[in-house]
C-alpha cells in the first residue's frame, strides 16, 4: 500500500526544497525525495547548488581570490609575503566541509519541518503515484494529493568531448583537480566557464577559454559586456570568440593524460594541446527516467517539462518548478517557484514576477543585473534615460583597490520607472538587490536619488548612477 501524503516533491534542490519547506509550515503532510549522494557516498540532500554548484564555487572562488590578491593586490597595501603557496587539497576539503554542512542543513531543517527525506530515485506514475527505488535496491510508493517534480538539470555534453571525469570534465570535475592544471581549455564563455575558468587562473593555471558565438556574454548589458571583457583579458584569461571546436582527443594516462583540442575561428583552425577540458556549454532539464508511461506530464521540445505560468503541468495535481521548467536556471528563480506552488496549493495567491529576477556571475569583477538591458529597451522601442557612474570615481572603491566597472539605472523616458540595473564591481552581486527592490516596488530614478545612501559606501555609486538619469550626478560631470 502506498503511504499517502498532501505533497509530494521529487528532488530536493533550492526548488525542490523550498517547496517542501514551504508546503510543511503550510500545515501539509509531506514527503522529499532526492537519488543523490555526496563526495563520502552517503545521501546529500540541497541539489546541484549546494553539492557541486553555486556553494561550492563561491568556496573555491573566495579561496583563489585570497591568493591572487596575496600575489597582486596586497601590494599595494605595503603588504609582502614572500613565496606564497597554495595547498589545493586544503583548499578542496574547505570546499567540501561547507558542502557537508549545507547539504547536512537541509536535513536538518526536514526534520524541524516535519518533512519526510527519502534517498532514492523516483519515478512518477499515473494518479500521483511516486515509485522510489531507493539505494539499498528496494521499492517504496507514496502517493500525493500533490506532487511537485524538481528534477533539476544536467550537464550538456558535447559528442566529440565525452566527460571520462579526468581531463575532460564538468563543472563537477573541475571543482575537484588535485593539483593547479598548467593549461585548462574551456569550451563556453558562460557562467560556469567564466567562474571555474577564473579560480584555475588566479590559482596559476594558463586558461584559455573557447566560445562558440562572435559576442562575449551577449545575454548581458553591452557595456557590461565590454568593460568585463577587458578586465578578465587583463587578468590573462584567453578568451576566443567565434571558436568552433570540433574535436577533443585525449592522449595519455594517469597524471600524463593530455587532451588536444581543434577549434577554428577566424584566424583559421588551431591544436591546442591542454592538461585539463572544461566542457561548459549550457545544462538541460533532467527527465531521464523521471516520467512512467500514463504520467500524463509532457515534455517540451527541449527536453524540459511544460507548464504554465503557474506552473502547473496540466496533470491534475502535478506541478513543476526549477531548472526542469522554461525560464532561467538560477537557483533562486527555483527557490521563487517552490514556494509559489506550495502557496497556491495551499489556496494562497503564490506569485513569481519574471521581471525582477536578479542575475550575478561571480568573477573578478563582479556582474550582475537585473531587469531590461538598452538593447532590449532598444529593440522593444521604449524610450529610456540612462545614468551610469564609475566605481573608480567612487571613494569606498578605490579604498579598497577596487576601481574597476560602473553602475547603470536605466529609466523609463516619461515616467521615470526604473527598467533595469546593470552594474560591473566589486560586491555587486550584493548591490544589485537595491535594483531588485526599487523594481518590485516600482520605484523611479528620482525615488532612488532621493534615498539617503550611507557614506563612504558603494551604494553611493547607485545613487550617483540614478542621480546621473536626469544630469544631476554629484560626484562626476554629467
Ligand atoms: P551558459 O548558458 O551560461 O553558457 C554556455 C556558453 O557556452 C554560452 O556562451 C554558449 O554560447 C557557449 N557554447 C555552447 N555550445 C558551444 C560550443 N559547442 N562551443 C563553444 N561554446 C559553446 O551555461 P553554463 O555556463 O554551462 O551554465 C549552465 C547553467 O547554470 C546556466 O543556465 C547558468 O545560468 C547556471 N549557472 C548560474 C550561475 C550563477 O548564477 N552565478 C553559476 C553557474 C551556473
Amino acid at each position: 500500500m502506498a503511504e499517502q501524503f498532501d505533497v509530494v516533491v521529487i528532488g530536493a534542490g533550492p526548488a525542490g526544497y523550498h517547496a517542501a519547506i514551504r508546503a510543511a509550515q503550510l500545515g501539509m503532510k509531506v514527503a522529499c525525495i532526492d537519488a543523490a549522494l555526496g563526495k563520502d557516498g552517503k545521501p546529500a540532500l540541497g541539489g546541484t547548488c549546494l553539492r557541486v554548484g553555486c556553494i561550492p564555487s563561491k568556496a573555491l572562488l573566495d579561496s583563489s581570490r585570497q591568493f591572487h590578491n596575496l600575489q597582486h593586490i596586497f601590494g599595494e597595501h605595503g603588504i609582502t609575503a614572500s613565496n606564497p603557496k597554495i595547498d589545493v587539497e586544503k583548499m578542496v576539503g574547505r570546499k567540501d566541509a561547507i558542502v557537508k554542512q549545507f547539504t547536512g542543513g537541509i536535513a536538518q531543517l526536514f526534520k524541524a519541518n516535519k518533512v519526510t527525506p527519502y534517498y532514492g530515485f523516483a519515478t512518477l506514475h499515473a494518479d500521483r503515484l511516486v515509485k522510489v527505488k531507493q539505494h539499498d535496491g528496494s521499492e517504496v510508493e507514496l502517493t500525493g494529493t500533490n506532487v511537485i517534480i524538481a528534477a533539476g538539470s544536467d550537464s550538456i555534453e558535447l559528442p566529440f568531448a565525452k566527460f571520462d571525469g579526468e581531463a575532460i570534465v564538468d563543472n563537477v570535475g573541475a571543482l575537484d583537480f588535485t593539483e593547479v592544471p598548467k593549461r585548462l581549455a574551456v569550451i563556453g564563455a558562460g557562467v560556469i566557464g567564466l567562474e571555474l575558468g577564473s579560480v584555475w587562473k588566479r590559482l596559476g593555471a594558463e586558461v584559455v577559454i573557447l566560445e562558440a558565438l562572435p559576442d562575449f556574454l551577449a545575454a548581458a548589458d553591452a557595456e557590461v559586456s565590454k568593460v568585463a571583457a577587458r578586465e578578465f583579458r587583463k587578468q590573462g584569461l584567453d578568451i576566443r570568440l567565434g571558436a568552433k571546436v570540433s574535436k577533443a582527443e585525449v592522449t595519455g594516462k594517469g597524471k600524463k593524460k593530455e587532451v588536444q583540442v581543434t577549434f577554428a575561428d577566424k584566424k583559421g583552425e588551431e591544436t591546442i594541446t591542454v592538461d585539463k577540458l572544461l566542457v561548459a556549454v549550457g545544462r538541460k532539464a533532467a527527465s531521464k527516467g523521471l516520467l512512467a508511461e500514463g504520467s500524463g506530464v509532457k515534455l517540451t521540445e527541449r527536453g524540459q517539462i511544460e507548464v504554465d505560468e503557474h506552473c502547473h503541468t496540466g496533470v491534475d495535481g502535478v506541478w513543476a518548478v526549477g531548472d526542469c521548467v522554461r525560464g532561467p536556471m538560477l537557483a533562486h528563480k527555483g527557490f521563487e517557484e517552490g514556494i509559489a506552488v506550495a502557496e497556491l496549493i495551499a489556496g494562497l495567491p503564490g506569485h513569481v514576477n519574471f521581471d525582477t529576477i536578479p542575475w550575478v556571475i561571480y568573477t573578478e569583477p563582479e556582474l550582475a543585473w537585473v531587469g531590461k538591458t538598452e538593447q532590449q529597451l532598444k529593440e522593444e522601442g521604449i524610450p529610456y534615460r540612462s545614468g551610469s557612474f564609475p566605481f573608480a570615481a567612487n571613494g569606498r572603491a578605490v579604498a579598497m583597490v577596487e576601481p574597476a566597472g560602473f553602475v547603470k539605472v536605466l529609466a523609463h523616458a516619461e515616467t521615470d520607472r526604473v527598467l533595469g540595473m546593470h552594474l560591473v564591481g566589486a560586491n555587486v552581486s550584493e548591490l544589485v538587490h537595491e535594483g531588485v527592490l526599487t523594481m518590485e516596488f516600482k520605484g523611479s530614478a528620482d525615488d532612488l536619488a532621493r534615498i539617503c545612501h550611507a557614506h563612504p559606501s558603494l551604494s553611493e555609486a547607485i545613487h550617483d548612477a540614478a542621480m546621473a538619469v536626469d544630469k544631476r550626478a554629484i560626484h562626476k560631470a554629467n
